[in-house]
């Protein structure tokens, strides 16, 4: 099938890189399930190893059912080339590492996901890497942090859990200023609802195992970028790394995707119906959504986002204890982690996700010991409201 630059993006959501079966003609693409492919001699074979664009060699390199899926995520984010890898993390750590060097600083945002955050503070200094972590929604906290040898400015938007935005306009006018990359972890907003590298920005980067997947049951991690770096990441970090993805995850997160802009519909629209609920809950101190004109950076949300998203924080009056009382009793709501899944998610992050880390860095990431978080699913939003109703019934 030919492809329509003039496509809309609901249309490229179902279409784009879908190609059907060339052989049988199905529409539905073919699971490449192999390791090896055969080259044709010597000299072919140099050649698919010196560059993988001379044609597939190892899957640990990429498959044809991985290329299905980079193609139809590159398109949707109007970048050049994608790469995907085997989870969220694996994306995000071999992009950094493929980048940075010994000697080199990031300015990252203070609350970006807890693996991340691992990988920055903990992983990379031993490795001669330094991190400033700052809040990114202030540019001039960006401004200030930056070093003669700062390589990167790493942030989330909005940013988990606490649902925070970072202006993407603002953050590559700095990044391009002063030579450095800007990459941003787009998991919350996924290309349905914001294309962050429309704005300026260098490096997109998904857990698929939300919103791209949709479905809780494959995980999987996207970087969208120049092909250069694309190329740069395949041949350092993800073949010598090997987090590649599975022909058949690939696959699975390639079919979620067809449907990314229904399902994203619906979580908006319910997410927005749970978050009004919430706000005039008399239980409820405050609640944390971009679609919502009590959300402070409401007004950057419309200017970036082309909705509000399936994601909410709340805080709780009766802080901790209150957390754990709802938690322990939502009946429709799954009590889990993760998010973006069809089915409605709640967590505490200060009695669950969190509980290990001190005090004083949980409210430096802005985890106040009632946060609620909520990824809000495709359910009925009035079954969802009567859960949390009778739950905050109980809850002090
Ligand atoms: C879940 C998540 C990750 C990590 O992704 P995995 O697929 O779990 O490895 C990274 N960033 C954000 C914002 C996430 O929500």
């Amino acid at each position: 099938m030919e492809k329509d630059k003039n496509w809309k993006l609901k249309t490229k959501i179902v279409r784009a890189a879908h190609y059907g079966c060339p052989q049988t003609g199905s529409i539905a693409p073919p699971i490449y399930q192999a390791v090896n492919f055969k080259v044709d001699n010597v000299d072919d074979g140099a050649d698919r190893c010196r560059n993988f664009d001379n044609g597939y060699i190892y899957t640990r390199l990429g498959s044809p059912t991985q290329t299905l899926l980079e193609a139809k995520m590159a398109e949707l984010e109007n970048g050049e080339a994608a790469l995907a890898f085997t989870t969220g993390v694996a994306a995000i750590t071999a992009t950094l590492m493929c980048i940075l060097k010994q000697g080199d600083h990031v300015v990252a945002d203070g609350t970006v996901y807890s693996a991340t955050n691992y990988f920055l503070s903990n992983l990379m200094t031993d490795y001669g890497i330094e991190t400033t972590f700052v809040d990114c929604s202030n540019p001039d906290n960006v401004k200030k942090a930056v070093k003669e040898n700062t390589k990167i400015i790493y942030f989330e938007t909005p940013a988990n859990p606490t649902v925070k935005l970072v202006d993407l306009k603002e953050m590559a006018a700095i990044g391009k200023s002063r030579g450095i990359m800007t990459i941003v972890d787009s998991t919350f907003g996924s290309p349905y609802l914001q294309r962050p590298l429309d704005f300026g920005i260098d490096v997109v980067i998904h857990s698929a195992t939300k919103y791209i997947g949709g479905h809780g049951d494959v995980m999987g991690g996207i970087v969208i970028g120049k092909k250069d770096l694309m190329d740069a990441i395949r041949d350092k970090t993800l073949k010598n790394l090997g987090g590649v993805i599975s022909p058949f995850d690939a696959w699975l997160l390639f079919r979620g995707l067809k449907t990314l802009h229904l399902r994203m519909q619906r979580h908006c629209e319910n997410a927005m119906e749970v978050a009004k609920f919430l706000e005039g809950h008399p239980k409820v101190e405050r609640v944390f959504y971009p679609g919502l004109p009590s959300h402070p950076q409401h007004e950057l949300a419309s200017k970036q986002m082309d909705d509000f998203g399936g994601m909410i924080a709340f805080e709780l009056k009766g802080g901790f204890e209150a957390g754990k009382t709802l938690m322990n009793n939502v009946k429709l709501c799954w009590l889990a982690v993760s998010l973006g899944d069809v089915d409605t998610l709640i967590q505490h992050p200060a009695s669950m996700t969190h509980v290990y880390i001190p005090q004083e860095e949980k409210l430096k990431a802005g985890i106040t010991d009632g946060l609620v978080r909520l990824s809000v699913g495709v359910e009925d939003a009035e079954d969802l409201i009567k859960d949390l109703e009778q739950a905050l019934e109980i809850t002090k």
